[in-house]
């Protein structure tokens, strides 16, 4: 099942980065392909059905399943990323981390109005990160659709504010 392979891959590193917190460390699963191969394929069978036009990934451990997604569902993959890091012209969105804050951006021209977006990172926490990267798509006029996850952290109730976008959220790992 793929719950337990994520699982029993996934390594938690104690105080990174910073004292007192537990990291999920998804690099583990990165050196084995056979399973980077079922996850990508597990996210895609949980959004049949629901029309992706964009994958829109978190930096930066977002962009590793994103990608491999956006090319999956054959759409569009747009990056978000962290302040200053875009080239392009931007609009910005501040976010409230786990472990601090820090301010999203999304090229303005990386979506159409209309477009149905599914957001994408590695971990849902506290959902601070994807109501930012929500925000940005609703600014630019498109809709959020889905939130994917390799992992959520269930217990820090991340889920809850997400509901005001009332898309399809899943984690294919969950902590409760
Ligand atoms: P949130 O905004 O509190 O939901 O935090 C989620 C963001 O922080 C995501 O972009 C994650 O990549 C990152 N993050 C928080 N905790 C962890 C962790 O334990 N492992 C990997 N990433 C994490």
């Amino acid at each position: 099942m793929i719950e337990s392979k994520i699982k029993d891959t996934v390594r938690d590193v104690a105080d990174f980065p910073k004292p007192g917190i537990i990291f999920k460390d998804i690099t583990p699963i990165l050196k084995d392909a056979a399973l980077c191969a079922e996850i990508t394929q597990a996210l895609a069978e949980r959004l049949s059905g629901v029309q992706v036009d964009v994958v829109a990934g978190i930096e930066s451990r977002g962009f590793l399943f994103g990608m491999l997604l956006a090319q999956a569902l054959k759409v569009p993959f747009v990056p978000i990323r962290k302040a200053g890091k875009l080239p392009f012209k931007t609009i910005q969105q501040a976010c409230n981390l786990e472990y601090g804050s820090a301010i999203l951006e999304l090229h303005e021209d990386a979506l159409e109005a209309g477009q149905k977006v599914l957001v994408h990172d590695d971990l849902l926490a506290t959902g601070g990160t994807v109501v930012a990267a929500s925000k940005l798509i609703q600014q630019l006029g498109a809709e959020v659709t889905a939130f994917s996850f390799i992992i959520g952290l269930d217990f820090l109730n991340g889920r809850e504010k997400l509901e005001e976008f009332r898309p399809l959220t899943f984690s294919l790992a969950s902590y409760r």
